[in-house]
């Protein structure tokens, strides 16, 4: 059985903490991985992500600046630095990028996201590279903004979506895509999506390094932790496992329709 993990931030300094990178990838390889897409939330993790796909087949780099990260106006030597980037890789994929209004209170920074935000889906509005996309807490906002956008359905990934549901009924409507979530093995309102979102456009992601608690156990997010989470999909969708893996590489490939293999 292959899978995959569509968002995972493997080139953050805490995640290379925890895992001993080597080891752990054959580790998972024979688990059955596939395919992990590296996210990147700045300049320093994006150019490590860009320096970790020559060393594994596995990795797609994903590259980008999280909303938490918009601090401050995008300068045309960062901007450049990151159009360098995707000049580096074949397949390339941008995120983690979107807006948050949740987490970041100062409202001065707002503006900051938005043109962050912007920048990014130029770029791959321009060369086609597809999206992978954080809200939260600004979700309306970011579905009027990517609408503004000439994007293909397919190009599109909203990662662990827990927004009000008349803009999880848009992104439906649209055809995005949906990453699933680990924490749908604890209980998360999250499972509403899986429950709710077609199969043909779902995949699963474990957003690395982030703690869960599953059963009363710490458990710290990585590729490792998607076949438990297949698993659950497979009793909510009533399928097999197996056909529900096969269904989500297909997904994948729709997503980034650039792979080879
Ligand atoms: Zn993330």
């Amino acid at each position: 059985m292959k899978f995959h993990d569509a968002h995972c931030h493997i080139s953050r300094k805490s995640f290379l903490k925890e895992f001993d990178i080597s080891p752990s990838m054959e580790v998972w390889r024979k688990m059955g991985l596939e395919y992990v897409i590296g996210v990147s939330t700045k300049l320093s993790d994006s150019k490590k992500i860009v320096e970790m796909q020559r060393s594994y087949k596995e990795i797609i780099p994903g590259i980008g600046i999280h909303p938490w990260s918009a601090k401050k106006p995008l300068t045309e030597e960062i901007k450049s630095q990151f159009v360098n980037l995707t000049k580096l890789c074949e397949v390339i994929v941008i995120g983690e990028i979107g807006l948050d209004h949740h987490f970041i209170k100062k409202e001065e920074r707002y503006p900051h996201q938005v043109d962050t935000f912007k920048f990014f889906l130029e770029l791959a509005e321009k060369n086609k590279y597809p999206v992978n996309i954080h809200l939260k807490g600004a979700e309306k906002e970011g579905a009027e903004i990517l609408g503004s956008y000439k994007f293909s359905s397919n190009n599109v990934l909203i990662h662990w979506y827990s927004g009000p549901e008349e803009v999880f009924r848009k992104f439906l409507d649209r055809g995005y895509f949906f990453s699933i979530n680990p924490s749908i093995l604890s209980g998360s309102p999250h499972i509403q999506i899986l429950k709710e979102a077609p199969y043909e456009r779902i995949l699963t992601e474990s957003d690395g390094d982030v703690n869960y608690n599953i059963n009363s156990k710490k458990i710290i997010g990585s590729p490792g932790i998607i076949p438990e989470t297949l698993k659950k999909i497979s009793i909510i969708k009533k399928e097999t496992v197996e056909e529900v893996a096969f269904q989500l590489q297909a997904n994948l490939r729709k997503y980034v329709n650039k792979l080879q293999r």
